[in-house]
């Protein structure tokens, strides 16, 4: 009987360890400034993959929506007008990577926004976690005409844009003929202070993850299905 154990475990553990190493599960970390379209791209990857999208708005909102003890400290601190700490972040994404339909891999957008967040990542990778960054490329100017430039119907909700898509009368919506207005977000000031906290914040993990040989760039100018063939030829 004895025999039989140990030879069941001399068998079966280096079978584990043998299925461990090969389950890869692929990391995918989208960066990019505000309106390179890396919303779109990663949720179009994650769909090509059938592998989750995992936005960190998303997560706060799911986290609040079903009140988790997570989600209830995340509020105290949006609700007092105040960034939500890292660990905070890291620990719903911990949670929300332990589940089942991560196993295969999973697309990461809007995180790390921070060197000190892409650390405390590096620090919990697994062996089995293949991490793939791809950086998508757009000149300032034209982030601020996709953004500023910016016009939504009040009516049927219908875009438009002043330099890309123009409205045929000025101020009106193509469509419906109701009135086109800019959100305050869109405001070109608005989209200028956040481009830079992009840069200030966020860029560096350009730097970052290059010296680690994990990115790739990809010019965000072409439009969005070059994009996508372009994101899906580097992870391949
Ligand atoms: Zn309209």
């Amino acid at each position: 009987m004895k025999f039989l154990i140990v030879s069941l475990a001399s068998l079966i553990l280096p079978l584990m360890l043998f299925a461990a190493q090969v389950a890869e599960q692929k990391v995918i970390i989208l960066l990019g400034p505000p309106a390179s379209g890396k919303g779109t791209q990663a949720s179009r990857l994650a769909a090509d993959y059938k592998i989750p999208h995992i936005s960190t708005g998303d997560l706060f909102r799911e986290n609040i929506q079903k009140n988790t003890e997570l989600g209830q400290k995340a509020k105290a601190f949006m609700d007092k007008g105040q960034l939500v700490p890292d660990s905070l972040v890291l620990d719903m994404l911990y949670d929300r990577i332990a589940k089942m339909d991560c196993e295969k891999g999973f697309v990461l957008d809007g995180f790390p926004r921070t060197i000190p967040q892409a650390e405390a990542f590096d620090k919990k990778l697994k062996a089995n976690q293949k991490v793939i960054v791809l950086n998508l490329d757009v000149k300032d100017e034209t982030l601020i005409k996709r953004t500023a430039g910016r016009l939504s119907c009040k009516n049927c909700g219908h875009i438009q844009n002043t330099y890309f898509s123009p409205p045929k009368k000025e101020g009106v919506c193509d469509k419906c003929g109701g009135p086109l207005i800019q959100r305050p977000d869109d405001r070109e000031d608005v989209v200028r202070e956040r481009l830079k906290v992009y840069h200030n914040q966020t860029e560096p993990l350009i730097g970052y993850y290059s010296k680690q040989g994990k990115l790739i760039s990809i010019d965000g100018e072409q439009n969005p299905d070059q994009v996508f063939k372009a994101l899906k030829a580097a992870i391949q």
